[in-house]
């Protein structure tokens, strides 16, 4: 079918179009109403009617693919590989109701799921999807003061935690920071369920309180638990944001409206048929591994596979090497993952038999042209950049080869997806903004089937946050895009990321694009600095290609200045230029330009809490002192 026939009738015949999306899932009662907008912003999707994400990940496949993998688990780092079919992954999460309903979870209920990228959080996630209770994952990377946030914020009845993570062969020990957030913390969940894998011999248990996975499967080794069926809009997860910017917010979402999203965008978008097989590098911890490693594919009918590991261990090939063994089909990672290999040989990629992969997504940070042109001729598939947000649950912005495979066009994630009304606005004037010019993207309600219904016990923070800003009632994305006479939208930024020079509103992304050009750039962050004169003044912050062949840093600063200069104008010259080891992120791989705006002005850092290596920070720290 033709993108546009599609994307066009979600729009002008939202319920038609929806109506006959939801029959790709099973309904236990058929929903009564499509569409319920009697309180804008707010809308409920498919009013009445019940169903399970649970039954519909599992149960419903049993009699056809009982026997097909459902989920394959690998670890690099404990070096298992676990494969389960249909069969056996409803089996485990049967028992992992049971040990949660013999725990008084029930429907309602949250449950903080605090676990690394292994089946048992599939498992956890499932189960509690199953018995009707709000799974709340927070992502394994995170310290103490995160999980204690998420926690009074989400007041669980039941934690669930590992004994350890690993990272790059190091063990990082969990539960000491589980009992130190719940030390922190003001609420206390009842229960702390602790799957131990037998990484940390000095784990220590609070009697009464903590208790065994591995002790009460076995009590429940043979259970069966009945799916409780959840009205369509009741609430099926919390998930926070990844606190690029602040505060995480804890996005609801709902029941029907996301299964449905799901079965949709697994099919169209990520061109994913029952039986085919889904890679997602993702942790489950992230909005795209909720969507994509857990609930799309399974949905779907799929094969899902989870990886704990890093990129380049055992080496740069593991990825493509497990392409190859699993026959993957849909690839999708994020572009500060691709980054990483293009620090390393192009040749990992050449490596294996990629004869049955078609597409590789990637999400979650600008794709700058560089990256994606390696990437894209290092594989020989067509990668598609598509943007979204924890809030929208599902991709936003980006084309659909399950329907029609659009041009891709470098730089640009493509297309709105369906139900997205989408609209660049003009700040200054509030109107819709001209084919190249630029301006905020937004998203006039209803918001499609999937995404956030609210901030979790706060709807006046859902309205303050989103659709406070215009004084239409509009979502805001609060990222600044443009778009051409094609409607491909590009995404230039956060819009608290801007930088106003004398005036004139440059994207960070602009000039890190531009800065990335530079043949021995591997990644650029730039931020608008504090200046007297022109009110802002950009800076680049750089990390070299491990390889890179240059005279000098002063010498690449130079031409990377030259660079943005050509290609943007001399508005967007970068007034100075660092040449760093590392860039500061976030656990979930996005730049943190407000630590290093911070740093350079010489203000206090702020909340770090996501920061994923400290060490980045202090090489920061120290390239200021060294001045550029
Ligand atoms: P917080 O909202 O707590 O500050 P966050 O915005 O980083 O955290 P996420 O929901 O994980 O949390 O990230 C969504 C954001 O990531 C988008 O709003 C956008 O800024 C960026 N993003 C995602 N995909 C793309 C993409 N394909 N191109 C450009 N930017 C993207
Ligand atoms: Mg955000």
């Amino acid at each position: 079918m033709r993108y546009e026939d599609f994307y066009r009738r979600s729009i002008d015949e939202p319920e038609a179009f929806w109506a006959e999306q939801a029959q790709l899932i099973h309904w236990h009662t058929p929903p009564q109403q499509i569409l319920d907008q009697l309180r804008p912003p707010f809308r409920r999707w498919f009013v009445g009617g019940t169903t399970n994400l649970c039954y519909n990940a599992l149960d419903r496949h049993l009699p056809e693919r009982g026997e097909q993998l459902a989920l394959v688990a690998i670890s690099t780092e404990t070096g298992i590989a676990r494969e389960l079919t249909y069969r056996a992954l409803h089996r485990e999460v049967n028992v992992f109701a049971a040990v949660l309903a013999s725990l008084g979870v029930g429907k309602g209920d949250r449950v903080v799921i605090y676990l690394p990228n292994i089946g048992e959080a599939v498992f956890a996630m499932l189960a509690c999807a199953r018995v009707g209770a709000i799974h709340s994952v927070v992502f394994g990377g995170f310290a103490a003061h995160n999980l204690a946030l998420r926690i009074d914020d989400a007041q669980p009845t039941l934690l669930i935690a590992a004994d350890a993570g690993m990272r790059g062969g190091k063990v990082i020990p969990y539960k000491p920071l589980v009992d130190a957030a719940l030390a922190e913390a003001a609420y206390a969940p009842t229960r702390v369920l602790i799957v131990d894998r037998g990484l940390d011999p000095q784990m220590t248990r609070v009697a009464g309180r903590d208790l065994d996975y591995a002790v009460l499967r076995r009590e429940h080794e043979h259970a069966e638990v009945p799916v409780t069926w959840l009205e369509s809009n009741e609430p099926s997860y919390l998930l926070y944001t990844s606190g690029t910017t602040g505060k995480p917010k804890g996005i609801q979402r709902d029941v029907g409206g996301y299964a449905v999203a799901m079965a949709m965008s697994i099919r169209y978008v990520f061109d994913i048929a029952p039986g085919q097989v889904m890679f997602s590098t993702s942790d489950v911890g992230w909005a795209v591994g909720h969507s994509y490693n857990v609930y799309g594919p399974l949905i779907g009918g799929a094969t899902s596979l989870l990886y704990e590991g890093l990129p380049t261990r055992p080496d740069a090939g593991i990825w493509w090497q497990l392409c190859e063994r699993y026959g993957v089909r849909t690839m999708f990672s994020s572009p500060t993952g691709i980054r990483v290999l293009k620090k390393q040989d192009v040749a990992w990629l050449k490596k294996y038999d990629l004869s049955k992969l078609k597409w590789l997504f990637l999400a979650g940070e600008p794709l700058d042209e560089p990256t994606a042109h390696w990437i894209t001729d290092g594989l020989g598939v067509p990668v598609i950049d598509n943007y979204w947000q924890t809030e929208t649950g599902w991709p936003a912005i980006t084309l659909m080869p399950g329907l029609e495979l659009k041009p891709v066009k470098f730089g640009s994630p493509g297309l709105p997806a369906p139900g997205y009304k989408m609209k660049v606005i003009n700040e200054a004037t509030g109107l819709e903004a001209e084919p190249g010019e630029k301006g905020v993207l937004v998203f006039e309600p209803p918001l499609p089937p999937g995404c956030l219904t609210t901030v979790w016990g706060d709807d006046e923070r859902y309205l303050s946050s989103y659709f406070s800003h215009f004084k239409e009632l509009l979502y805001s994305s609060l990222d600044w895009a443009i778009r051409d006479e094609n409607g491909y939208t590009t995404i230039l930024g956060r819009t608290d990321d801007v930088i106003n020079v004398a005036g004139h509103r440059l994207g960070t992304r602009e000039i890190e694009e531009s800065v990335a050009t530079h043949p021995a750039v591997a990644e650029a962050a730039v931020i608008g600095v504090h200046d007297a004169l022109k009110g802002q003044v950009p800076v680049v912050f750089a990390t070299l290609k491990q390889d890179a062949d240059v005279a000098g840093a002063s010498g690449v600063a130079q031409a990377m200045q030259q660079r943005v200069v050509e290609q943007l104008g001399g508005v967007a010259k970068p007034s100075r230029v660092y040449v760093v080891n590392a860039l500061p992120k976030t656990r979930s791989g996005k730049l943190l330009r407000r630590s290093l705006q911070a740093l350079a002005e010489h203000r206090d850092p702020g909340d770090l809490s996501t920061l994923d290596d400290p060490g980045a920070l202090d090489e920061i720290r120290k390239a200021l002192e060294r001045g550029p």
